[in-house]
C-alpha cells in the first residue's frame, strides 16, 4: 500500500549554524497512524517538520547526521517538491496561505504538482467534502476568512497534493476552543480516510486525544515516548504539559 513502512527517523541531528536544534532524534510513524510530537517553544518541533519536508534549507538549517526514510526510501536531502512527489506534504505553522488569492486559487496552487486532471478533481472533491465552507467561499480572497477557516484552507491546500503522510505544525494555534475541536475532528476524518498524520502541537491534551503514539521533545532531544494514553496518564506529562499540579 501507499506509504508502506511509514516514516522512520533515526539519530537525526540538525543545526542552524552553531545552534544545535535537534540532537539525535529518532521517531516512527507507521502507515495509518496519528503520531504527536509535544514540546515547549523552541524544543525543535518545527525544525523536525522542516527536516522531513525538505524546507530546512529555506531557514539556513542543515542535517549533520541521521536518516529520514519514508515508505522505505530516503527523504533526507530531497527538495520540497521531491518530498511532495513521494506523498509527504506539510501544513506550515501560521497557515501561510496566499491571502490575496481566492480560496479556489489557493486550492489550485496545492495541486500544481499533481499529474492528471482526474486526480486533481478527485482531490478537490475530497477537500470540499471535508470543508464545505471552502466551497461556499471559493471566490473570496483568502485573507478575508476567519482564522479557523484559514487553517482549513491550509490543510485543504496540502491535501490537494494527495499526500499519504500529512505533516501538521500547530494546526490549532490561536484558535478558539470550539474551532480547535472542529479542526481536531477533521484530522480524525482525514486519518480515517487513510492518511498518516504527524502532528506537532503545544496543545498536549488535544494532541494526545488524537494520537495513538506520542513523543516529547525537550531542547532537541526525545525525553519521553509511548502510547498516547500512557503518556496522558504519566505524572510528568500531566504536570508539565497538561497544566495539572
Ligand atoms: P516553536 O513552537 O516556537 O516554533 P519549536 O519547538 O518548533 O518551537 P524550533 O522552531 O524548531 O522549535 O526551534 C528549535 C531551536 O532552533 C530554537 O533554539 C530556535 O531558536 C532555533 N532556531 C529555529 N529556527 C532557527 C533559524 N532559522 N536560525 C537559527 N536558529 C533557529
Amino acid at each position: 500500500p501507499d506509504g508502506a513502512g511509514g516514516l522512520r527517523i533515526s539519530g537525526l541531528h540538525v543545526g542552524y549554524g552553531p545552534v544545535r536544534a535537534l540532537r539525535g532524534v529518532s521517531l516512527q510513524a507507521p502507515p495509518g497512524s496519528v503520531v504527536a510530537v509535544l514540546g515547549a517553544n523552541g524544543a525543535g518541533k518545527s525544525t523536525l517538520l522542516r527536516a522531513i519536508s525538505g524546507t530546512l534549507r529555506f531557514h539556513r538549517g542543515t542535517i549533520s547526521a541521521g536518516e529520514i526514510e519514508y515508505a522505505g526510501r530516503r527523504l533526507s536531502g530531497l527538495s520540497p517538491a521531491a518530498v511532495v512527489a513521494r506523498g509527504v506534504t506539510q501544513v506550515p505553522e501560521g497557515r501561510r496561505i496566499f491571502t490575496r488569492m481566492t480560496v479556489a486559487e489557493n486550492l489550485r496552487a496545492g495541486a500544481l504538482g499533481v499529474r492528471g486532471r482526474k486526480a486533481a478533481a478527485a482531490a478537490r472533491r475530497r477537500v470540499l467534502e471535508l470543508f464545505p465552507v471552502l466551497a461556499e467561499r471559493a471566490g473570496q480572497r483568502a485573507g478575508l476568512l476567519s482564522g479557523g477557516e484559514q487553517q482549513m484552507l491550509a490543510i485543504g491546500r496540502a491535501l490537494m497534493a494527495r499526500p499519504s503522510l500529512l505533516l501538521l505544525d500547530e494546526p490549532t494555534l490561536g484558535l478558539a476552543p470550539l474551532m480547535a475541536a472542529r479542526i481536531a475532528d477533521t484530522i480524525r476524518e482525514i486519518n480515517a480516510q487513510g492518511t498518516t498524520v504527524l502532528l506537532v502541537e503545544q496543545n498536549a491534551a488535544l494532541a494526545l486525544s488524537l494520537a495513538s503514539h506520542a513523543y516529547v521533545l525537550e531542547v532537541g532531544e526525545v525525553t519521553m515516548s509511548g502510547p498516547a494514553a500512557k503518556l496522558a496518564a504519566s505524572d510528568e506529562v500531566r504536570r508539565r504539559y497538561l497544566g495539572e499540579t
